[in-house]
């Protein structure tokens, strides 16, 4: 098919996230992608600033992912996880355990970050249940977080940009504090946690669990958080007796320059769900991570299992992808990576404070953000970037780039300037 009878087709009948049939905004067919940059159908080719949505962090086509995903193949594709188990799901969870805060001792897979994030709010439900507690079932979080689609998750999204009144009377209620207002390295005050700790005072007797995402809030807005804050979270949880979920499904894998966002804080979560960046972005795969006490405290009550299984659960190929780009990754010195990526967006987008339309540009590790004033015009914006041979995807009123680790110094520049350059003509 040419890109015009691609185009139509699509045009009629496909659904895209969070979009309209019919709606007739500039959409772009890609024939392939390789290293850092994705080929579109009609020529041309797009240096990538957005890692698939924080996930293809090793770029395309990698030989390496796909010498490990061939082999498995002709091992098998797929095997069902109820009573029978396999290398690829065992490895990946034993280097998972290494790899995250000692306290995280089991591993849930499940087939996409929205379903991680469902399987850690039943496992709190299901350990206050066991203990005895189970009038604790509610979820308290932040203002501005993005926690997945599905109804569970949607109920701990931001209720304003998650359109929670579209599903009133269907979506849990939880309970909302602001988002933190002291940003990433400065310190946070007794103030700043105030919120917080006025809640869990009047109902955490109601309260499961507390579910963020460490130190950046990714799609609810681009907020880079003190590291204070967290450990002060920590210390509420505990203070109050209530479990942490830490959403590590953008931030995990090294995006923020630490292994874990967590690790910016030095604390353990209760929970933990990753996602996106966990097979280098070749095939969907999550997980739900816990500790000793919260899987013992589960398979020991009532009913004395975890409700939870999904058909694709442990996927071989998935888990296979996974173990393989965690080998390049920690195999690599990634935060040597992130921190050359981290000075050339920050070089690179310095420009962009003296445009009247920037309010703000921040970077954090491999994420550079620019905030504007106005929210963007997608349809005027989004081909303005293509022409310029980049592919940069904003949203509202942010613009910004996390591209895979392995962008040399000289795409990186190309594409930051591109950022310049379409919001300084745009
Ligand atoms: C993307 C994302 C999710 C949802 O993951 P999906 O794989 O899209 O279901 C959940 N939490 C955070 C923090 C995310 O960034």
């Amino acid at each position: 098919m040419d890109a015009q009878q691609l185009l139509a087709l699509d045009n009629a009948h496909v659904w895209h996230p969070y979009s309209a049939i019919g709606a007739s905004l500039p959409i772009f067919p890609i024939a392939s992608a390789n290293g850092v940059r994705l080929k579109l159908v009609d020529g041309g080719e797009l240096i990538d600033g957005m890692s698939s949505w924080w996930s293809a962090i090793h770029g395309y086509n990698h030989p390496e992912m796909n010498r490990a995903l061939q082999a498995q193949i002709e091992k098998m594709s797929h095997v069902m996880f109820g009573g029978l188990t396999h290398e690829p799901a065992v490895m990946l969870a034993s280097r998972l355990i290494e790899l995250t805060p000692a306290p995280l001792q089991t591993v849930f897979f499940a087939d996409a970050g929205s379903v991680a994030v469902e399987v850690a709010m039943k496992m709190a439900i299901q350990y206050w249940h066991a203990k005895g507690q189970a009038t604790k079932r509610r979820f308290l979080t932040l203002r501005g977080g993005y926690h997945g689609d599905t109804f569970g998750a949607m109920s701990v999204c931001d209720p304003e940009t998650g359109m929670h009144s579209l599903f009133r009377g269907v979506l849990a209620e939880q309970y909302f504090v602001d988002a933190p207002n002291c940003h990433y390295g400065e310190a946070c005050s007794d103030d700043d946690i105030a919120p917080l700790r006025r809640q869990l005072e009047q109902c955490s007797d109601k309260i499961a669990a507390i579910i963020l995402e460490p130190i950046v809030q990714a799609t609810g807005g681009m907020n880079f958080y003190s590291a204070d804050y967290l450990r002060s979270v920590r210390t509420l949880c505990d203070e109050y007796g209530v479990l942490l979920i830490c959403d590590e499904i953008a931030t995990g894998f090294a995006r923020t320059g630490k292994m874990f966002a967590c690790d910016h804080a030095a604390i353990a979560p209760d929970i933990m769900c990753v996602g996106k960046a966990l097979t280098g972005g070749y095939l969907t795969l999550a997980a739900t991570l816990t500790t000793e006490e919260v899987s013992a405290t589960i398979s020991n009550g009532e009913p004395g299992l975890f409700m939870h299984g999904p058909t694709f659960m442990a996927n071989p190929l998935a888990c296979s992808a996974a173990l393989a780009s965690l080998k390049l990754l920690t195999d690599s010195d990634w935060s040597l990576s992130i921190k050359r990526i981290e000075a050339g967006l920050e070089n690179g987008l310095s420009p962009c404070r003296a445009l009247s339309a920037v309010t703000n540009v921040r970077v954090l590790g491999g994420i550079g953000v620019v905030e504007l004033k106005q929210p963007v015009d997608m349809a005027v914006i989004q081909p303005m970037f293509v022409e310029q041979g980049v592919w940069v995807r904003p949203f509202g009123k942010l613009v910004y780039l996390m591209p895979p680790y392995l962008i040399s110094d000289r795409d990186l520049a190309v594409l930051t300037a591109a950022v310049v350059k379409v919001i300084e003509s745009a």
